[in-house]
């Protein structure tokens, strides 16, 4: 892992700084919102993506580096720019591992990603966190629905549902290494959080603050269409890409849990990897009985965030307003007062 002392001597080497990252996912939204307060930024673009990255002129970066694929981080380029990478769910999947060992400021806790790669931490974390989750299933154990997940997060791709190890056995590759959930049903909620080192916004933790910035819900198919599927008698598996998502809210009554769990989370990543700083996203199911499920923490910006139109961003931070935004203020609050060194690894 680069060391972090390294990160701290390339910062204090900084006398000014840009935001950057890769031309994906939420890069719209975190170019638009480093524009509301001035700070220049980067996006790391291929040829292809450029035309689509320079024709949004209020969330197009100021400079387009172009690589010829997004595995390349133009590490020396940035850093000649006091570039600060923000990471978001393409970024992680395009650097993978590498991730770990790039010679750059990076917004938040590299350790973080690299924890929650590993699914059996990230239930671990959750469980920590006081979350309850899905029972974790041996193929011999699925009594009921149970989702098969494979290695990676690849926005739902892929996974599988099954009724009974025979199937199991039956649809998933002797070897396969595979996570197997109990199936929760209920509503789903994502919902954005957002921890400040010096926020005066949101519950506590034993480090800063979290706020909640939003929720959203993934569209995905053909899970989310499936009453069309069956109404024009098509026999299709049920599949859970994710192709958008949409704006949520949730009763009331449901929002003090929701805090907690939001500081938990925080809370228990202190022991675990040193803390979370900046945006993260905890997927949850809510059931008839209103026990809310988590399965999976994405400890950076999630893709759920470029929406607008939430009122939990407007009830923290007075307007509408963007995580892209959060991040920008965080940064250069930080900047400001001397401790970048306190949110970027
Ligand atoms: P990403 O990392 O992009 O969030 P992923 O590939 O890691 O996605 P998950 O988010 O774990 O995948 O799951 C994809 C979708 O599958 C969820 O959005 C949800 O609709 C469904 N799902 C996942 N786990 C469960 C579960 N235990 N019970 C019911 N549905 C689930």
């Amino acid at each position: 892992m680069f060391a972090k002392e390294e990160i701290d001597q390339i910062l204090d080497s900084y006398d000014d700084f840009t935001i950057a990252t890769i031309c994906s996912h939420s890069a719209l939204q975190i170019f638009h919102g480093a524009k509301q307060y001035s700070i220049k930024t980067i996006g790391i673009c291929t040829e292809e993506s450029r035309e689509l990255y320079e024709s949004f002129p209020y969330a197009t970066p100021d400079e387009l580096l172009i690589v010829d694929d997004y595995s390349q981080i133009p590490v020396d380029e940035l850093r000649e720019r006091n570039s600060i990478l923000v990471p978001h769910g393409s970024l992680v999947e395009y650097t993978g591992d590498g991730i770990k060992d790039l010679a750059l400021p990076i917004f938040g806790n590299r350790g973080s990603l690299l924890f929650e790669r590993d699914r059996n931490n990230m239930f671990d974390w959750m469980e920590k966190a006081g979350l309850k989750v899905p029972r974790i299933l041996q193929p011999e154990e699925i009594d009921g629905p149970a989702i098969v997940k494979f290695p990676g997060a690849k926005g739902g791709k892929g996974y599988l549902v099954v009724n009974s190890p025979e199937e199991y056995y039956q649809k998933v590759a002797e070897g396969a290494k595979t996570m197997i959930q109990e199936f929760i049903v209920g509503v789903r909620a994502y919902i954005h959080y957002f921890h400040s080192f010096d926020g005066d916004a949101g519950y506590s933790t034993n480090y800063g603050n979290v706020e909640m910035l939003g929720i959203d819900q993934r569209m995905e198919t053909n899970a989310d269409e499936i009453a069309r599927q069956l109404s024009v008698g098509a026999n299709i598996p049920i599949s859970f890409t994710v192709m958008g998502n949409q704006s949520l809210v949730l009763r009331e009554s449901l929002l003090p849990k929701y805090m907690e769990m939001g500081r938990g989370i925080c809370n228990s990543s202190k022991g675990l990897f040193g803390g979370i700083h900046g945006p993260f996203c905890v997927e949850t199911i809510i059931t008839d009985d209103l026990d809310i499920y988590s399965f999976e923490i994405s400890a950076r910006i999630v893709a759920g965030t470029n929406l607008l139109g939430n009122p939990y961003s407007l009830y923290t931070h007075g307007t509408e307003y963007t995580t892209g935004m959060r991040i920008a203020k965080e940064l250069k609050d930080a900047f400001r007062n001397k401790n970048l060194g306190e949110i970027i690894y």
